[in-house]
């Protein structure tokens, strides 16, 4: 079983991608844990990689598909891939590079914007213990105060509205063709993310078998 898990910053996307590949005996790939290891291990592909993130670059889209192949070579089990692709044309790369054993499914985690943006810019954390609070799922007793030491809460600048607003655009303006594209092709199974984490994991696992 060759898996992709889409979803938006804020979806659940991580903590599903792992409690499905648990499930299901696949192997979690996530690209930004690819990169860290082919760093770590030096490896060619490791080196290239770096070699354009040190200058402030993006990796091309080859040498992302070859660390993924150079890694599903080392498995003989599936694999659910995890922040890859994030575009059409690296879902056709992708694709291309795994010709007959191309990807099985692509699963969507459905999440509204409106709750994306609940859910990213609900943290706040206090100035003076760092005790993390969140206003949708764990607010504070008193507003504004830490409950631990009644230190004043904030927000940083990675957690206001306008930040959650602008990686939201970015990611739908990206993904949105990449949806189209594993529709079209018969391969998106699409699941109601605004459920508990155990409720979303259990519609997956439904709808694969
Ligand atoms: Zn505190």
């Amino acid at each position: 079983m060759r898996l992709i898990l889409l979803g938006a910053p804020g979806s659940g996307k991580g903590t599903q991608a792992e409690r499905l590949a648990e499930a299901k005996g696949l192997v979690h790939i996530s690209s930004g844990d690819l990169f860290r290891k082919a760093e770590k291990e030096g490896t060619e592909l490791g080196k290239l990689a770096k070699s354009y993130m040190e200058k402030g670059l993006l990796v091309p889209d080859e040498v992302t598909i070859k660390m993924i192949l150079e890694r599903i070579s080392e498995i003989d089990q599936g694999f659910m891939l995890d922040g890859f692709p994030r575009t059409l044309e690296q879902a056709q790369a992708l694709d291309k590079a795994l010709n007959k054993d191309g990807i099985d499914k692509a699963i969507y985690i459905d999440v509204s914007r409106e709750e994306l943006l609940r859910r990213l810019s609900g943290r706040w954390i206090c100035k003076q213990c760092q005790a993390p609070y969140h206003m949708v799922s764990s607010p504070p007793k008193i507003a504004g105060r830490c409950d631990v030491c009644g230190g004043e809460l904030y927000q940083r600048a990675d957690d206001t509205r306008e930040t959650a607003q602008k990686r939201l655009e970015v990611y739908f303006e990206q993904t949105a063709p990449l949806i189209d594209y594993y529709k079209e092709s018969g391969r998106l199974l699409e699941v109601e993310g605004e459920r508990s984490i155990e409720e979303v994991k259990e519609n997956i696992l439904k709808l694969l078998s």
